[in-house]
């Protein structure tokens, strides 16, 4: 499952060039040139050497299209809120491959749904990349959510682990308050965690429902986006997590389309009045991913085993590949990226 990712843009061509070259230079030092001088060319000829050894030892580059799995995926019905660890296949966070460059050196940063699917990916990646993490997750994920701190010490930085509901406005704050305290401060929030859980009739959809999607999806970012605010320095990045149902909503996910909408248009009015306190706010938008909110009633089962088989990859994503995205958005290289929300939907191109 977990493979190199490809970091290198170098054709064997460019390599074969750049040998030619380099044995002939290294052949006329060796001999035409003697004493002390020939000393400093023929290391900075090792030093080249070195380079070009490097440069072939990055991994070749692959086909995207057939990179990770594809359906017919097992049907494994999980209770909710579903552990990676009992999914096959596993999804790919980036546990063996995601190198990071040093792009969130210093950061501080709280993901929700941390434990598990996309929100680990996220962890993985921002840990690689330099950052202390706080990751947020429901009890009953607590084996997973060891899981992504052991691999967060791992890469060097802090792990702090904080259980939780984010349905309740108390412990939003606490969480907050306990992430920034922990970690020193606060400058990126990930608002990731998420419920769907679909009905295909909805005159089935029960009030309790629609209030568990709402509370999950739109109130914990209000109350978590409102809690950070103090401790957010400019320069700081909220993250929120749409999805492509928001611009193309499935018809058995009524509840949870709409509040993916409303975290889309959240996403632009956030960006525009935090922009003078130096914040900025983007969203991520998702198609089909890889992970266990899928398998715990997200989907019928009979979708599980297809899953992602009509994006034009004709398989879902795993989360390694959308996590240099939450990357990219978090990092000051963006400064000027602000109000925005990036699709990565599988080639179908929503939102345009
Ligand atoms: P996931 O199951 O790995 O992550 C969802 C997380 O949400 C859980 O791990 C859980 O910790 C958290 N969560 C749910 N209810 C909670 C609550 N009441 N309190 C605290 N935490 C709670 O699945 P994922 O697919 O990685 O989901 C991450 C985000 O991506 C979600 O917002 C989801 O809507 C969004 N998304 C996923 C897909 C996809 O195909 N997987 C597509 C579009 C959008
Ligand atoms: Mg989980």
């Amino acid at each position: 499952m977990s493979q190199q990712k490809p970091t290198s843009h170098t054709t064997s061509q460019d390599q074969t060039a750049f040998a030619q070259k380099h044995t002939i230079g290294r052949r006329s030092i060796l001999s035409g040139a003697a004493g002390l001088g020939s000393l400093s060319l023929f290391s900075a000829a090792n030093a080249t050497e070195k380079a070009f050894t490097q440069r072939t030892n990055t991994p070749s580059l692959l086909d995207p299209v057939s990179q990770y799995p594809t359906s017919p995926f097992p049907q494994q019905p999980q209770s909710w809120p579903g552990l990676q660890s009992h999914m096959t296949p596993r999804p790919d966070c980036g546990e063996n491959s995601y190198k990071g460059s040093g792009r969130l050196k210093g950061r501080k940063a709280l993901i929700t749904g941390g434990d598990s699917g996309i929100g680990r990916a996220i962890a993985i990646a921002y840990a690689r990349e330099g950052a202390d993490i706080a990751i947020n997750y429901l009890p009953q994920e607590e084996s997973d959510a060891q899981e992504v701190a052991a691999l967060i010490r791992k890469a060097g930085g802090k792990a702090i682990t904080i259980a939780g509901d984010l349905r309740h406005e108390a412990f939003c704050k606490k969480l907050v308050a306990t992430a920034a305290r922990e970690l020193g401060g606060l400058d990126i929030l990930v608002n990731n965690a998420g419920r769907q859980h679909y009905c295909e009739d909805i005159l089935d959809l029960t009030t309790e429902q629609f209030d568990w999607t709402l509370k999950t999806n739109i109130y914990a970012l209000f109350w978590l986006v409102k809690a950070a605010i103090p401790h957010l320095p400019k320069g700081s990045s909220i993250i929120n997590t749409s999805s492509r149902n928001a611009y193309d909503p499935s018809k058995i996910l009524v509840d949870y389309a709409m509040t993916k909408a409303g975290i889309a248009n959240m996403t632009h009015s956030l960006a525009k009045q935090l922009l003078p306190r130096g914040i900025r706010v983007n969203a991520v938008a998702p198609g089909p991913f890889w992970t266990p909110l899928q398998v715990c009633g997200a989907q019928p089962q009979s979708v599980v085993e297809h899953f992602g088989a009509e994006t034009e990859y004709q398989r879902p994503g795993q989360p390694v590949e959308i996590a240099p995205l939450y990357v990219t958005l978090a990092s000051s290289e963006s400064s000027y990226v602000t109000g925005q929300v990036w699709g990565i939907t599988g080639g179908n191109g929503v939102p345009g």
